[in-house]
């Protein structure tokens, strides 16, 4: 990975020695429906000096993605709270990583990290720890949004599983969320009719007028079934699952011969207490001869620049349009995840730190 000229004419690495000390999220009670603060400690952590090869890293951006809801139950308690953030490197004694570069990587909830560069830059770790390019004029937020896992994630699930043709209807549930509104958008790229079910009149609105979505329904108030009828009148070829439950069960009753589901999440049951019930969906995936298929997007990471370059590609062209959800400071962290999943927000939800 190339490093931008500019970040190289700084100081390349530190002899300083630096003792710092980090404050982390703990998980120390498993989430009963909403997640709680009182279900979390925040803990100091003293890191050691830096040692050759190292670098240290402070908190810019910190992401909260339903996946933590969902995830938390295999780990045993207390366990450090997951979590992808957008960090400066603020000592290095790794020449190749200098101070002053952006990385992202999957450290946590927590303030301060450090890292071994080279095992940091190693593709075969879970999800890659990336440096950022100078992403000027861009935030660097938006490495946890549509030029990271999120964006990632549309970009492979869309094209990899769904495999949308020209001409043909793509539907999206959690559709003005991070992932959602950027399939929608990929779809439109990719000269699909494109139609979205989000939370709220507002949501909706920015679809449309904003997105280019070609029709988007409030899901809370309409009729799925009808709402299909009037936007997908030649039926639904893809269907983008990020909510499962019964608005899931209709759609793919409204499918085409050969549709394609990829089934990306499930946040419509993330809070339940009790498994819900919904419609049978085996008829359906049988008369129309349906392929579903679940898919967990660390699946490329071996094609991971891949996405990030062309999401970035469209980005610059004016393909690609974003909204962030800004939670602000550490403390708030707790709160900024149980905003998502009542869905505050609109596009990718991002929590600044400093
Ligand atoms: P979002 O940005 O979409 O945030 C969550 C949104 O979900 C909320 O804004 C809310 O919007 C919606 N929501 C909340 N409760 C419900 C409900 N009961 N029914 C329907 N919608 C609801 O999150 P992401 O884009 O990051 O994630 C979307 C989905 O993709 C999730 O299921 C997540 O777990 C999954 N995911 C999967 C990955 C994979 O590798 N398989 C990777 C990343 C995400 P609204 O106002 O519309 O209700």
């Amino acid at each position: 990975m190339s490093l931008s000229p500019n970040l190289v004419l700084r100081r390349l690495y530190s002899n300083v020695s630096t003792k710092v000390c980090a404050q982390k999220y703990v998980l120390t009670k498993y989430f009963q429906g909403e997640p709680k603060k009182s279900d979390f400690k925040i803990v100091e952590e003293d890191l050691h000096e830096l040692k050759d090869g190292e670098i240290l890293t402070e908190a810019e951006y910190l992401s909260v993605d339903p996946y933590m809801r969902a995830y938390m139950i295999g780990y045993k308690l207390p366990t450090d709270m997951i979590g992808g953030q957008v960090a400066k490197v603020i000592d290095s004694k790794d020449k190749n990583i200098p101070i002053g570069t952006y990385v992202c990587g999957a450290f946590g909830w927590r303030t301060h990290t450090i890292i071994n560069g080279e095992s940091a830059l190693n593709k075969s770790l879970d999800l890659p720890i990336t440096v950022l390019p100078d992403l000027n004029p861009y935030p660097v937020s938006l490495a946890l949004g549509i030029l990271g896992m999120p964006g990632n994630t549309a970009y492979f699930g869309l094209k990899e599983i769904c495999q949308p043709k020209e001409g043909e209807t793509i539907v999206i549930t959690g559709a003005a969320g991070a992932v959602g509104s950027h399939v929608g958008q990929i779809g439109k790229i990719l000269g699909c009719r494109v139609i979205g079910f989000a939370g709220t009149d507002e949501k909706c609105e920015y679809l449309e007028k904003e997105l280019n979505f070609d029709r988007a329904f409030n899901y809370k108030k309409c009729n799925i079934r009808a709402a299909l009828k009037d936007g997908a009148p030649n039926r639904v070829d893809c269907y983008f699952d990020n909510v499962g439950g019964e608005i899931s069960s209709t759609i793919l009753s409204q499918m085409n011969q050969y549709g394609r589901i990829a089934v990306c999440g499930s946040i419509s049951s993330y809070n339940d207490t009790a498994p819900p019930k919904a419609l049978i969906v085996q008829p359906a995936l049988v008369f129309k001869e349906l392929k579903m298929e679940g898919f967990i997007v660390n699946r490329w990471t071996d094609r991971w620049q891949e996405g990030i370059d062309m999401n970035l590609k469209w980005l610059k062209e004016g393909k690609l349009n974003y909204r962030e959800k800004v939670y602000h400071g550490f403390e708030n962290m707790v709160d900024a995840l149980v905003g998502i999943l009542r869905g505050e927000n609109t596009g990718k939800a991002v929590v600044k730190i400093k």
